[in-house]
């Protein structure tokens, strides 16, 4: 008899013929829609950047940069070069896998506080690794138990690239937040480290003071051409300099 066999194993005691019968419920009527439990997350992320200071350009101008976190950063300032010109489609996005890949080469190394920095500035195109020198830290708030930035900490600190026409050095001040959850005060917290950047960055020897300058490289789709001594290759038809390594372009 199969069926007293499947009955005995299935509810773990000895099966009577005497047992009386389960209740069988009703056949339930398939549900228009189905009970749906919702899940859900909102992350939030922000930055600022200040306008552009003209720096002189030089061979040691770019040492300069970690000092212009002075009496802001609350923890080891970190500078990181541009990234290499064969990682082309880095992006700090986990699911596009090559891209991930190709970030967590350039930056896996990096401190907590530094890939937190990048994550969210360059997730918000604040900073563009691929040419912006980055000098950051954090500048307020404090770190989980890991090392990384609580969601109301604010990081960041100075970006710079290299003036196609001139190869002045074009620094800026950047700062983000974010993740689950935000703070009220956080933004005007972030307003009041950006202005110390700008006035830190523009009392830096060599300073010739506030320019407008539009990103560097050609338009979106435009020609570029390759730097010959980065392989950066993204540079303006007609740039003098190039914008990630600040030599001087050799044009046929
Ligand atoms: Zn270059």
């Amino acid at each position: 008899m199969p069926l007293e066999f499947l009955r005995r194993k299935g509810n773990g005691t000895r099966a009577s013929k005497d047992a009386p019968p389960l209740p069988v419920a009703p056949p339930q009527p398939v549900p228009e829609e189905a009970v749906a439990q919702d899940h859900q997350l909102r992350l939030n992320y922000a930055a600022k950047t200040s306008t552009g200071v003209r720096l002189q350009g030089g061979p040691n101008v770019l040492n300069t940069l970690g000092h212009m976190l002075d009496g802001l950063a609350t923890s080891d300032v970190e500078v990181v070069p541009p990234r290499e010109a064969t990682l082309t489609v880095a992006s700090p996005q986990i699911v596009h896998t090559q891209e991930a890949g190709e970030w967590l080469r350039a930056h896996g190394d990096a401190s907590p506080i530094t890939r937190h920095a990048l994550y969210v500035l360059e997730l918000l195109d604040a900073i563009d690794p691929a040419y912006d020198t980055f000098a950051s830290a954090l500048l307020d708030g404090d770190v989980d138990t890991s090392g990384y930035p609580e969601y109301s900490s604010i990081v960041g600190g100075v970006a710079a690239h290299w003036d196609e026409a001139t190869g002045d050095l074009i620094v800026r001040g950047v700062v983000g937040w974010g993740g689950r959850g935000t703070r009220g005060d956080t933004d005007r917290t972030a307003n009041r480290l950006l202005g110390r950047l700008l006035g830190n960055i523009l009392e830096t020897s060599g300073s010739l003071g506030l320019t407008a300058v539009d990103r560097p490289g050609a338009a979106p789709g435009g020609p570029t051409v390759m730097c010959q001594h980065c392989f950066y290759p993204n540079v303006h038809p007609r740039a003098v300099y190039c914008p990630k390594c600040g030599m001087r372009m050799i044009h046929a």
